[in-house]
């Protein structure tokens, strides 16, 4: 079953993969996704615009594949988007996956305003079979989850503003992309909902390599359950050359956190979207992430952060390890019900976040970061 399970989520990550692939590569639907309306333009029928229901149909596509096939997690499916669409005379629409190929495209034709065209491409990417030829299968473990006891978070677009606008620069850091559709992820991660800690993580970069005019993806997974740690090979590869620390900030920090990091030796690199930033940590690109704002999700961080703890590191709570003085173990995200429902916005790391790999560089730097 688990062997299964895991190559279900590799699957529907593709298949995810390629919807996000197809918007951008289908003229029709790139018009509709980039199109900016106003006034009397505006879909009549609907509010919500077009990049919303691309959000919304990866996030259902994951919820139907996995719900269908594993009921046991069927009702801890979680996304970021609500499925709802509402038009200004208050009707709503619930946009689900449907039995099959023709009820999807009618459903998504109605949000669409009869756009039947539009309908139809994106149906037959959500019905798709794929074969297990186009997952990587290496690697994959022999794992037993109780998935009864799992909960599951879905951000179906990370970086949705990347997506939309796309232009490619890269960093001189490295491999890693200030910005650009590289940029783009789909994240999958499955906690325990008792214990609260990230068990599976599926990233899988929709737009990683351009081959002329057609992107290629890459998909990445790790699992940390009890004494399994496995994850993609690819990431186990991954060799660190002895070049300066590399830290990740988002653009919006400020000057003091970067140049207190600088001061102290390390590489400071700016690049879009936190599940890449994350994917960039487990790859070895950079070394640690600091978020000193509220601005993840447990959407943005269940995925990864299952990742990184299979390959040793983690993600603690940046004002816990900065502020507090908690240890490494106390700080760590935790995605149970209770956990970060007392205030601030639902669901939010509204602490921060440190994703890192190595525990040992982490503690170096908890030690430069209180001097902020
Ligand atoms: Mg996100």
């Amino acid at each position: 079953m688990g062997t299964r399970f895991l190559e279900s989520l590799l699957k529907v990550s593709e298949k995810a993969a390629n919807i996000a692939r197809v918007i951008r590569q289908d003229e029709h639907l790139f018009k509709l996704l980039v199109q900016e309306k106003k006034g009397s333009e505006k879909n009549p029928r609907f509010v919500q615009d077009f990049k919303t229901l691309a959000d919304v149909l990866i996030q259902e596509t994951v919820k139907h594949d996995i719900g269908s096939q594993f009921p046991a997690i069927a009702n801890h499916i979680f996304g970021e988007e609500n499925n709802m669409f509402s038009n200004i005379l208050g009707d709503t629409i619930k946009v689900e996956v449907q039995e099959d190929q023709v009820a999807t495209a009618s459903l998504l034709s109605m949000v669409l305003s009869g756009d039947i065209q539009a309908a139809e491409v994106l149906a037959v990417e959500v019905h798709r079979n794929l074969s297990v030829e186009e997952i990587d299968t290496d690697n994959l473990p022999q794992l037993t989850l109780p998935l009864e006891q799992c909960g599951m978070w879905i951000d179906p677009i990370d970086s949705t503003s990347e997506y939309i606008g796309g232009e490619e620069v890269k960093l001189s850091v490295g491999d890693i992309y200030q910005s650009g559709l590289q940029c783009v992820t789909v994240l999958i991660g499955v906690f325990d909902r008792i214990s609260g800690q990230p068990i599976l993580g599926v990233i899988n970069q929709p737009f990683h390599s351009q081959h002329g005019s057609r992107w290629k993806g890459k998909c990445r997974w790790g699992v940390k359950f009890g004494d399994l740690s496995k994850c993609s090979t690819s990431l186990l590869s991954s060799t660190k050359d002895d070049r300066a620390k590399v830290v990740l900030l988002s653009g919006s920090e400020g000057s003091n956190l970067k140049s207190l990091l600088r001061s102290a030796g390390y590489i400071v690199a700016e690049a879009a979207g936190a599940g890449y930033k994350q994917l960039c940590v487990a790859c070895g690109d950079a070394d640690v992430y600091v978020l000193s704002k509220g601005s993840t999700f447990r959407w943005d961080t269940c995925g990864p952060h299952a990742i990184l703890r299979a390959l040793g590191g983690g993600i603690v709570s940046y004002s816990k390890v900065i502020d507090v003085d908690k240890s490494l173990e106390e700080s760590e995200l935790n995605y149970s019900e209770r956990e970060g429902q007392s205030s601030g916005p639902l669901h939010c790391n509204h602490d921060g976040l440190i994703a890192f790999r190595d525990s040992s560089l982490l503690h170096e730097l908890i030690l430069i970061l209180r001097q902020l």
